[in-house]
């Protein structure tokens, strides 16, 4: 009965929550018309609902924290690929959270966003010598993907003091999901230490047993598509690896697990669904060693934190029919939702009508394709979907895209980033917009194109070849 009542409770908050998120969209969308964020030269913009990001980091830390025993040091980090905006990870940062990098670039960007490298992670996967030696000269806490890259950092560690916690990284090879391209622990999957293979989890042993500074134990099962029993499952088999590891060192040499990300998000309604309490609490009921206090904990999601508090808006070009379906031309495609374009099985986003002055439109739903503007005829965001008819001028929202979406741009048809705004309500009705990222000119594409190079290739006349 009390269990029923938690969970009743967990529904109505969540509907609760959608409906702010919904009505603060909706203010967004009139403010960015009559803003002039969008318009008939500025088709295109992204919005990020910074209450909702604001509200996803508290929810993700209270989870945690309602686990967890009293005075665990716990590490939220961000994983900075879903979302690779510097104003992003200081918002997440200002909330409690930290970072979790996977290549040079977003390196950079999490040192741009004033996060201390004690709260910083860095996990790429091909990590060159350059990359390694900034990140132990930081203190960024690293994890070896395989044997290779731990002999580089063995090399780093003997040449001098690092303040860098270092782990490993392993693949439980639990299985994958529905998502074959986001599934990281099948028997094959490219990250981290196979830990079934033959001989590799006598060797991750003793690796830790010869390296008496390695403290950590890195475990990612997956991104979206993984069931939350598959995940629970992986971050067992981490656990059970730093319980064998320890017991075998006859000390607590493994202080920190870190879990990974992964939560999946709904893309198919407004409420977030699985929650982190719902994954907190099952963890804590197939791993209860997890959260004793014996070890130290990070996290690392992304998508779960920031899809539900992102919209692509497109205009409606224009609105035409072809054989019968009807189809509105807009300009969010391709180059704001990759995934979804190339594999729109598996990666359906919603779409909601907004009329020209940013008014949620109603009447008949009418069966459209809501088409993107690049040059292929794949280029469609939603095919056959009911909405209310989109007329010329109309507003397509792109919703839950707020993570791995226009922060991904893709060039093709040298299509301009968009620019990107964060919005907060402002008490009476509309929203106070700030520029996250400015929208790309058609300057910038020529010189990102080579446009100081016009000349180079006919020009380029080796000697013997006139
Ligand atoms: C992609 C990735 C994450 C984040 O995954 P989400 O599904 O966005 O939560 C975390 N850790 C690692 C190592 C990753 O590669």
């Amino acid at each position: 009965m009390a269990q029923e009542t938690v969970e009743h409770d967990g529904t109505e908050k969540r509907e609760r929550e959608a409906a702010a998120r919904v009505a603060r969209r909706d203010a967004a969308v009139r403010g960015a018309v009559a803003g002039g964020l969008l318009g008939p030269d500025a088709p295109l913009v992204a919005l990020l609902d910074v209450a909702g990001i604001r509200e996803s980091a508290a929810a993700l830390r209270a989870a945690f924290d309602a686990v967890v025993a009293p005075g665990t040091p716990v590490l939220h980090a961000f994983a900075v690929k879903a979302a690779p905006l510097v104003p992003v990870l200081s918002l997440l940062h200002a909330a409690g959270l930290g970072a979790e990098a996977a290549s040079p670039g977003e390196l950079a960007l999490v040192r741009a966003a004033g996060v201390p490298a004690s709260r910083t992670v860095l996990d790429s996967p091909a990590k060159t010598p350059g990359e390694l030696r900034e990140a132990l000269a930081l203190g960024v806490a690293v994890n070896a993907d395989n044997p290779q890259e731990l002999a580089r950092i063995d090399a780093l560690v003997a040449a001098g003091a690092t303040g860098s916690p270092l782990g490993i990284r392993v693949n439980p090879q639990v299985g994958g999901g529905t998502i074959g391209a986001t599934s990281t622990a099948t028997p094959t999957s490219k990250f981290g230490v196979a830990l079934l293979d033959e001989g590799a989890r006598e060797w991750v042993v003793r690796a830790y047993l010869d390296r008496p500074w390695l403290t950590r134990l890195h475990a990612h099962t997956g991104s979206q598509g993984i069931p939350l029993p598959l995940m629970a499952r992986g971050v067992a088999e981490a656990y059970a690896l730093a319980e064998e590891v320890n017991g075998r060192a006859g000390r607590r040499q493994i202080d920190t697990l870190d879990i990974g990300g992964g939560l999946p998000v709904d893309f198919t309604a407004e409420a977030t669904a699985p929650t982190y309490a719902e994954y907190a609490r099952l963890l804590a009921a197939e791993v209860p060693g997890l959260f004793d206090g014996r070890y130290g904990l990070v996290t690392e999601f992304g998508r779960s934190l920031l899809a539900k508090h992102g919209t692509v808006l497109a205009r409606v070009e224009y609105a035409k029919s072809a054989g019968g379906r009807r189809i509105a031309v807009t300009h969010a495609g391709v180059q704001v939702a990759t995934r979804t374009v190339y594999a729109p099985a598996q990666w359906p986003l919603r779409v909601a009508a907004y009329d020209a002055g940013g008014k949620p439109k109603s009447g008949p739903e009418v069966v459209q394709d809501v088409a993107g503007p690049a040059c292929f005829s794949g280029d469609l965001l939603a095919e056959g979907r009911a909405l209310p008819a989109l007329e010329q001028g109309d507003l397509a929202a792109v919703l839950d895209t707020g993570a791995y979406y226009f922060a991904h741009h893709y060039s093709y048809n040298s299509l301009a980033r968009p620019g990107v705004y964060g919005f907060v309500p402002d008490g009476a009705g509309g929203v106070e917009f700030a520029v996250v990222r400015e929208p790309q000119t058609v300057a910038q594409i020529v010189a990102e194109s080579g446009g100081a190079h016009a000349d180079a290739l006919t020009t380029l006349d080796a000697p013997g070849s006139r």
